[in-house]
């Protein structure tokens, strides 16, 4: 099996033209999901590091909360072509079920990302481009079990979420 450094290329650019709206979402918010602080970086997927650390403008950093991998904290400003998959994604995740392949809200985002909380219309393409990641990932055991984790987690915190309405 590859490893799962390897996939982030097709990955990448899977996400390079599509964005959760025509129109640039930053306009909504100024810019809040890249307004983050050493608490609040991006979490890598499995195998990402490797990519991101030689990557001038990031710093990667221990964390807690993304399954033993790392995160990355930035200065609030990137090239778009090196920027890490959760920024290409957010605030959407992919999913793998029994069914096959899917994309979801993550509900990590709902009190601060806008395109959640306003429930805006998101682009097709780009959840289409989502679901790609789910599928390409699923061919590598990490890469899968990463989502699968994560998809837990979010149905663990969509669960409370919903008991304490
Ligand atoms: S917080 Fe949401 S709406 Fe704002 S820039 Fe990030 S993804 Fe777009
Ligand atoms: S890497 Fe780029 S897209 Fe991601 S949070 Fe930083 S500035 Fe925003």
């Amino acid at each position: 099996m590859n490893k799962p450094t390897s996939y982030f290329k097709k990955a990448y650019e899977f996400l390079e033209r599509v964005t959760p709206l025509r129109t640039d979402c930053g306009r909504l918010c100024a810019g809040r999901c890249c307004k983050g602080d050493e608490e609040t970086g991006m979490f890598l997927f499995p195998g990402e590091e490797e990519l991101i650390e030689k990557t001038d403008g990031f710093r990667v950093l221990d964390c807690d909360g993304n399954f033993g991998y790392k995160m990355v904290v930035c200065s609030g400003e990137c090239n778009r072509k090196t920027r890490p998959l959760a920024c290409r994604i957010y605030p959407y995740f992919p999913m793998i079920t029994e069914d096959g392949f899917d994309v979801r809200a993550d509900i990590r985002g709902i009190t601060s990302c806008p395109l959640l909380y306003e429930n805006r219309k998101v682009s097709k393409s780009f959840l289409r481009q989502v679901r790609k990641v789910a599928r390409l990932f699923s061919q590598n055991d990490e890469l899968k079990q990463y989502i699968l984790n994560v998809n837990a987690m979010l149905d663990d915190l969509e669960d409370f979420a919903e008991r304490t309405v």
